[in-house]
């Protein structure tokens, strides 16, 4: 298997005990610290695409065309590391996509936060009216046809960075925690290759792998299977795993995907004023209302890993009520 890697991200991010959170908690919490990767913003992104970048400067690609939601931390990111690898970037957003009918938009706002960055990075936007995650999709595929009518090398990413070589990262980022013995990793869940990558790497372990929602859906856990087998496929392994073997938690996703919940937004402020590290409102601020639920229940016993996935610049973003 041929696996380039283009180097992006500082590599291995900190990982640390939370004195104080601990103490209040009562519980033995850890963080890692993916917020602090040293490339555009952070997040867990930067890593995805070591390999995505890798694969894509191997097949001589001209443009990578994805898409996500409007503030999207993975489209920052590519948009990054496609400039700095000399390679077009191109997506198409929606402010709010869903999946079970439209939502009142209730979401982070649309100015700022990483959108700034994206124009920053010059990342080129193709915004679309709200709709379903599989006309988002269907819009990705025209506009890479459109570039391949016009005779470039394009690379398709899906949203989120969630191929094959998203999850490899994600494996491979595993190893940087093993040796702590940790019982359970909790972290923000939704395109997939993040828990993919961990799960896969400690399957058949002790450490329990607990990707908190952050789409109202189900059914994801059966893309995740999906996800494993390409992987197992690109690695010629067999670990085999199943939608059932993926913990997905879908108790604390709130009204919807971008949509702030009230127990995120108060575990956001809590961590803030409690030991100073920020969260994002969409993605790391549910997972980790999910640790002070838990603590309060006399769930998490053990030593206890929240991987902060990033996403910070979205607390930047301008809400048109002025509340974020
Ligand atoms: C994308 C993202 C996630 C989810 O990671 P997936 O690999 O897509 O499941 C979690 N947190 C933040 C901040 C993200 O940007």
């Amino acid at each position: 298997m041929s696996n380039p890697r283009y180097p992006l991200v500082l590599l291995p991010t900190p990982c640390h005990r939370l004195d104080r959170a601990s103490a209040i908690l009562g519980i033995d919490l850890w963080i890692k610290r993916d917020d602090l990767t040293g490339f555009a913003g952070g997040g867990n992104k930067g890593r995805k695409l070591e390999y995505l970048i890798g694969q894509a400067l191997a097949d001589g690609v001209e443009v990578i065309v994805s898409c996500g939601a409007l503030q999207s931390n993975f489209l920052r990111q590519l948009a990054a590391a496609c400039s700095c690898a000399g390679i077009h970037a191109a997506a198409v957003v929606m402010e709010e996509p869903f999946e079970y009918g439209p939502a009142p938009f209730e979401g982070i706002g649309r100015e700022n936060g990483n959108v700034r960055l994206d124009q920053l990075f010059g990342l080129e936007m193709v915004e679309i009216e709200n709709d379903t995650w599989d006309h988002l999709f269907d819009e990705m595929e025209r506009v890479a046809s459109e570039f391949e009518d016009r005779g470039k090398k394009v690379m398709r990413i899906p949203v989120g960075g969630s191929a094959w070589q998203g999850a490899y990262a994600f494996a491979e980022a595993a190893e940087e925690v093993r040796e702590f013995g940790f019982d359970e990793i909790i972290f923000a869940s939704s395109s997939g290759s993040t828990q993919v990558g961990l799960a896969y790497a400690f399957a058949g372990s002790q450490t329990k792998i607990t990707g908190i929602a952050c789409d109202p859906e189900p059914e994801l856990p059966n893309d995740f299977a999906k996800l494993a087998a390409e992987l197992d496929s690109a690695l010629g392994r067999s670990v085999g795993l199943q939608a059932s073997d993926f913990h997905f938690d879908l108790g604390y996703v709130g009204d919807g995907y971008g949509i702030p919940s009230e127990a995120g937004d108060e575990a956001l402020t809590w961590l803030a004023r409690t030991e100073g590290i920020l969260l994002d409102p969409v993605y790391s601020a549910k997972a980790f209302s999910a640790i002070i639920d838990r603590a309060k229940r006399g769930e998490l016993p053990g030593m206890i890993l929240f991987w902060h996935t990033g996403g910070v610049p979205a607390l930047f973003a301008d809400h048109p009520s002025g509340v974020n």
